[in-house]
């Protein structure tokens, strides 16, 4: 029998039914939402060898970042939110003013209703299942929408949610455009998006139209600036990490280009080839450590950044690819003009253009000139330097003297800023961005000012 599409009517009825569980109440109570959070600690780690393997099977993701950063990252956010969630729920006592003396006042968080999380392929299960924890842990109920192009781990959660976490209130959408866009259609109390702007444009545009608000958690070209008075193996092992260690440069917070000083790029080059053999080997398609572009459209995409006639013979490094097994090698390019197509859109992917300049001073200059990145990431022993780049740079997140770990520091927001996206989420960031803070003011009925009510006369304005 064929099974039903998930329409505009399925989706209309997938709602009605969340909105009659979050009316009964049942998900308000700190005890559910325990409940929900160790339903899926207990999720992964019952099921951690099933996760590696659709990891492996989306993406050729090596088990160890499999094991890193999406079920270990994932297993701490929950571990946070269990820890902090009391806290949390816990209304906030404010000062009030003499206008309403006397009084008290409180900030009251209270669940948005039923929100929408659509995720990415990249980070397949990470991306689907963080936004969720702060969904939960704020009493909200989920519809989760996996990204189609990692299908094994779409399907992993698909099968795995309803049984550790509580269906009547999370539910698992699978599919591609025409199931998103029903989704789209029906009136969400928040919409959490991970992906790319031009998705994220027609989010927000189908978000308009019930005024309901979004996040946006997009993706840019992420700098990073190598000065030249550091360890420059510790650097460039680190930049190694957060490009190529990261899902092999799939990865939104990946440096996406270094800038450097014409002095300096050579050195820098030499031990980035240095380092990128010791990781990987003399035969980088070969090595198990890196994972494989997500598919042959992305792979074509890749491929045809380093073959415009503008780049084609600046590579220094690496520039192998096969088709066949969709896999490219760590590959450095140096000398690519800035109107190339590689320095014009994101490249997410295992390429790495070296663009250099005078002095360092200019690269805050360029950066700035170009649409805001997600993260951006400065090496140097300098403190006028970190100082001028945390003050001039506008980026989702900056980390200096290393790359993509402040993705891993719970009490720092993690978001976009303009074309890089909006709102943000991580430790309690992530239940503040799917709760409503109720402003709640108590009165009595003592020191009733009569210079409040009519007759207005001036010298009441005076009192
Ligand atoms: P993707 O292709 O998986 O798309 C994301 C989601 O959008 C999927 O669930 C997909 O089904 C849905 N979608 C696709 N087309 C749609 C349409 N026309 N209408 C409605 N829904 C649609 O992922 P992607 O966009 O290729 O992801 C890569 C991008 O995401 C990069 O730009 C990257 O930087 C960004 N990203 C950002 C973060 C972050 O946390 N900021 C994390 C990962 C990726």
């Amino acid at each position: 029998m064929e099974e039903k599409k998930f329409d505009t009517e399925a989706a209309a009825s997938t709602v009605t039914e969340l909105r009659r569980t979050f009316a009964a109440g049942k998900t308000r109570s700190y005890e559910w939402r325990v409940a929900q959070l160790n339903g899926m600690i207990k999720m992964v780690e019952n099921h951690e060898q099933e996760i590696v393997e659709a990891l492996r099977l989306d993406l050729n993701k090596p088990e160890f970042e499999s094991i890193l950063y999406e079920i270990m990252l994932l297993k701490s956010s929950c571990k946070v939110a269990l820890k902090e969630l009391k806290q949390w729920m816990m209304p906030e006592k404010v000062k009030t003013s003499l206008t309403t003396f006397p009084s008290s006042a409180e900030i009251v968080p209270e669940p948005l209703g039923i929100v929408l999380v659509i995720s990415a392929w990249n980070y397949p299960l990470l991306l689907s299942l963080d936004p969720i924890v702060g969904a939960i842990a704020a009493g909200n109920v989920v519809v989760l929408k996996p990204s189609e192009i990692a299908p094994a781990t779409s399907s992993f959660l698909a099968k795995f949610v309803e049984k550790y976490m509580d269906n009547s209130a999370i539910k698992v959408v699978e599919g591609s455009i025409p199931e998103t866009s029903a989704l789209l259609e029906q009136k969400w109390e928040k919409i959490f998006y991970t992906g790319n702007g031009r998705v994220g444009r027609i989010v927000m545009a189908a978000a308009a139209k019930h005024l309901t608000p979004v996040v946006l958690e997009l993706g840019g070209k992420s700098p990073a600036i190598v000065d030249s008075n550091i360890n420059t193996t510790v650097a460039a092992r680190r930049i190694i990490a957060g490009k190529w260690g990261c899902n092999n440069g799939q990865a939104c917070i990946s440096p996406d280009y270094i800038i450097t000083t014409k002095d300096f790029a050579p050195k820098l080059i030499d031990t980035l080839k240095r380092e990128l053999e010791r990781c990987y080997g003399t035969e980088p398609l070969e090595s198990k450590d890196l994972s494989r572009i997500v598919n042959s459209n992305h792979f074509d995409r890749l491929t045809r950044l380093l073959d415009e006639d503008k780049v084609s013979g600046r590579i220094v490094c690496g520039g192998q690819r096969d088709r066949d097994k969709l896999r490219i090698a760590p590959t450095v390019l140096q000398g690519v003009p800035q109107d190339s197509l590689i320095m014009s859109e994101e490249i997410f992917g295992p390429l790495l253009p070296v663009i250099t300049v005078d002095r360092l001073e200019e690269s805050f200059d360029l950066i700035n000139s170009r649409t805001k990145p997600l993260a951006a990431y400065l090496f140097t022993n300098r403190k006028k330097l970190k100082h001028e780049f945390v003050s001039n740079v506008s980026a989702g997140g900056l980390v200096i003297n290393d790359s993509a770990l402040h993705l891993a520091v719970h009490t720092l927001p993690f978001g976009g800023v303009a074309e890089s996206g909006m709102g943000s989420y991580h430790g309690k960031f992530s239940f503040d961005v799917f709760s409503h803070k109720k402003a709640v003011l108590y009165r009595s009925f003592m020191g009733d000012a009569a210079a409040r009510y009519p007759p207005y006369t001036q010298g009441k304005l005076r009192l």
